[in-house]
This record gives structure tokens, sequence and C-alpha cells, in this order.
């Protein structure tokens, strides 16, 4: 078995003080929490300290699988208390819970922090007018200009990670995403679908 040891299991539980390192969901005693494998098992990922983190049942099942993506998952904090219908549906999901899964997705509700062009309102994202110019015109001149992705980040005040983040935020199309699974929100659009996907066409290109 090449599964983590008893003994690894309470070290990372220890590190990461028995909690999520997504959502912050805790429990002192590990239940409800897994160890998991930053690089897969299958794809040659250790069981190296490196290699482990903790995350809840949730995360862990919505967790990318490649080393990338999932920095980018980790690194976007929500509120475990927002995941609670999801930590349930583990054990047993009726539809209605279901529904209220998927209504909670479309009201926002696991989004803790806007991205540009909106603030949020109540757990609501509302359109920030000026900021929502902002994101308009930085679509835009990536598409419309041949200025580096580099440039246009500087002059927006956006690290270059963040300008292609931005380019390729679903928000702006008024969609809500959790992990892997994406519906329609409940908040407006700020780029209409062909301006989003020439970008993605543009952003393919340019690697
Ligand atoms: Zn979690």
């Amino acid at each position: 078995m090449n599964n983590v040891s008893l003994e690894r299991r309470n070290k990372i539980l220890e590190r990461d003080n028995y909690a999520c390192q997504k959502c912050s969901f805790s429990s002192p005693n590990g239940k409800g929490l897994e160890i998991h494998h930053i690089i897969s098992k299958v794809s040659g990922g250790k069981n190296s300290d490196l290699n482990l983190m903790i995350l809840c049942s949730v995360c862990h099942r919505h967790a990318p699988d490649n080393e990338k993506d999932f920095k980018e998952f980790i690194s976007d904090k929500i509120d475990g208390n927002l995941l609670e219908t999801f930590r349930k549906s583990d054990y047993s999901i009726s539809k209605k819970t279901k529904l209220g899964m998927i209504e909670s997705f479309k009201k926002g509700l696991h989004i803790t922090k806007a991205p540009r062009g909106y603030q949020l309102v109540n757990k609501k994202l509302i359109v920030n007018e000026s900021g929502a110019k902002n994101v308009k015109d930085i679509f835009e001149e990536f598409l419309n200009t041949n200025t580096s992705l580099t440039q246009i980040a500087k002059k927006h005040n956006l690290t270059t990670s963040g300008l292609k983040k931005l380019l390729m935020n679903t928000t702006y199309l008024g969609k809500v995403k959790f992990a892997n699974e994406e519906s329609q929100g409940e908040h407006i659009s700020i780029i209409d679908e062909d301006l989003f996907k020439s970008v993605q066409n543009k952003l393919g290109k340019i690697g």
C-alpha cells in the first residue's frame, strides 16, 4: 500500500491546523478532512510533506488535478460556511438539496471577493460602473491592439498573470463558478459572449 501513513497524516493535520486550506473548515478530530495529493499519485505524486495538503472532503473532491490549476484553486479562498450544503451532500443528497446547491451557485453565494468591475453588496455582485468600463477597455485593448500582455497589465495596475486571469474570468459573462462547475449567475454580465470568445481565441494563440 502506498497510502499515507497514520503518522504522516497526523503530522500534516497538525501542520495545517486541522483545517481545510481552501475554505478553512476545521475539524479538531480530523473528521471530514482529507489528505490531498497536490500532484496525484496516478501522476507520480509522492507522499511527501510538500505534496500533501489538508482539504475538506468538498474541496478535495473539487480540486483540479494539475499543479498549476491547483495553485490557483488554493489561492482563491472561500468561506467554508457556504459549503455546508455541499458538505452534507457528501453523505446523502436529496433532490431538494441539489436544487438548493444550484440556487446558491446562481446567487454566487460562494463568492467572497468581487473581481474588478464588480462590488460585493450583501453577497451579491453589483456592477461598479468605472471598474466595469475599465474591464471592457482591457478586453478591447487586448483584442484590438498589438500591445503585449505585460504592457497592458502595467498600464492597468495588474500583474501579467492577474491580467490573464481577468481575461479568462467567466464572471464577466454573468456566470458563477466553483472549481469546475459553472452555471448562469444572477449578476449582470460586463462582457458580451462574442468579445469574450474572441479574446479567448487570441489568448490561445499567444499561449
Ligand atoms: Zn474546504
